[in-house]
């Protein structure tokens, strides 16, 4: 069979894989990516954050984005029981963008990838990878919709292949997250909330369970009058229900007065339900000789805080500005200037959803009485500003601050 030559692949067209295509386009590399699925397709990870526009816009997606007509959103809203708490993401401490969308995943994705292709990224859909010999250049096999098979010859390989973790799973570079199995039960619901009843569409609204701090819901409304809605908890909560997957669902939320009143004139499942479980992943290494891994494909913590997406465009960014250095014959430290830059943001993620599941974040949020300063601290993260080291709560490595804060808002 003909071999096929590229400078750059990249595996997996969800939006790590396109934003990336997208910004080596405009460096003039030669970029073909892979998608094994054909678009529209679902995905989960439908809530943006505002720091996710600055790599939008540097891969020069932005007008696609805008103008595909997605639910604006400019915060977040907390409720547990009584207590309610909302963060507006343009009052926040770090400079940058304060609003973005809410996307149905199906068109976004494809929004992106139709806009790096649009930009010269060659783009075909059902061609699956199946095997990657790595080196320079790297052997990549390659299996069409019909069955038959070809040979791939990279100069480099960007591994965006999300939860398929292609290769993690080939390399042998997975390792266990230390994050508790939790699995989540969701779906898209037309809510038919009335636009009295107090539930404000331009934000992501978070419930967390009136009896079980460690046990929340996402109720994320979309521009078409939908919303989807999830409930995330350890899987021997999920034991307790019986029935189907909507029965579940519907059981949780009807423990909670605040989304059941929300949806009392709810239609259900307008798309099928789903369930997803043991989501958190880490791997050994972020990258090795000829590739680098990105988005899902290397670390994933917990979706409480929407960083997936934000996360997986930062690393498309990191990669692609070494991968420019790499062009001009500049020796890339991948581990200085890729692995460790991006692990600081998630590791300012990780202090703050582990806070939340172990309650002490939750006692700051709902807490009566903050500090506007402080506050535009946490607001910042919220929005994804988590690279941003003069940011008090970023720059705090040990967790100390966090934890003297919970403190204070325990007593
Ligand atoms: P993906 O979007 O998964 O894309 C990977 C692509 O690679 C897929 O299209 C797949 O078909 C393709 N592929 C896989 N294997 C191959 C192969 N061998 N050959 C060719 N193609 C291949 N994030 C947010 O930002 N906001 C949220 O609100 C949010 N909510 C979440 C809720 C839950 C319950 C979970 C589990 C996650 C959530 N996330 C959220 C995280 C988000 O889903 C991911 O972080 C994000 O989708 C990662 O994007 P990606 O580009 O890395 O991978």
């Amino acid at each position: 069979a003909a071999l096929e030559k590229t400078e750059i692949l990249v595996i997996g067209a969800g939006p790590a894989g396109s934003v990336a295509a997208a910004m080596l386009r405009k460096q003039g590399r030669q970029v073909l990516m892979l998608e094994r699925q054909q678009f529209p397709r679902f995905s989960i990870g439908e809530s943006l954050l505002p720091q996710s526009m600055e790599y939008i816009e540097a891969a020069g997606l932005l007008q696609d984005v805008v103008e595909a007509g997605f639910q604006y959103k400019n915060g977040a809203a907390f409720v547990r029981g009584e207590r309610t708490t909302e963060f507006d993401f343009r009052d926040k401490f770090s400079p940058g963008w304060g609003t973005t969308y809410q996307v149905q995943r199906a068109n976004f994705d494809d929004v992106l990838a139709r806009g790096a292709e649009r930009m010269g990224t060659t783009l075909r859909f059902g061609d699956e990878v199946l095997s990657v010999e790595p080196g320079s250049p790297a052997r990549v096999q390659v299996r069409r919709p019909d069955g038959s098979e070809y040979t791939i010859e990279a100069g480099f390989i960007l591994d965006a292949s999300g939860f398929a973790r292609l290769l993690p799973r080939l390399l042998k570079l997975e390792s266990p997250s230390n994050f508790p199995v939790r699995g989540a039960i969701f779906c898209h619901v037309r809510d038919n909330i009335p636009a009295d009843a107090g539930f404000d569409r331009n934000k992501i609204l978070i419930t967390t369970h009136p009896e079980y701090v460690d046990v929340w819901y996402w109720t994320i409304p979309f521009s078409n009058g939908c919303c989807s809605l999830g409930v995330v908890a350890e899987p021997s909560f999920f034991e307790k229900y019986t029935g189907t997957d909507l029965e579940k669902l519907q059981a949780i939320v009807g423990e909670d007065p605040n989304l059941t009143r929300l949806l009392k004139d709810a239609e259900w499942a307008v798309l099928p339900v789903r369930t997803i479980t043991g989501y958190s992943a880490n791997v050994s290494s972020l990258w090795g000789e000829g590739y680098a891994l990105l988005g899902n494909a290397g670390e994933f913590l917990d979706p409480v805080f929407s960083s997936g997406v934000t996360i997986a465009f930062k690393s498309a960014q990191l990669a692609s500005d070494c991968l420019a250095r790499r062009h001009a014959g500049e020796q890339v430290d991948w581990e200085r200037e890729f692995a460790i830059p991006l692990r600081a943001g998630v590791k300012t993620f990780r202090r703050f959803v582990e806070a939340w599941y172990a309650g002490g974040f939750q006692k700051i949020i709902y807490h009566p009485d903050q500090q506007p300063e402080i506050r535009r601290m946490i607001s910042s993260i919220l929005a994804g500003y988590a690279w941003d080291t003069n940011n008090p709560y970023v720059a705090d490595d040990s967790g100390r601050r966090l934890r003297v804060l919970e403190e204070l808002c325990s007593a």
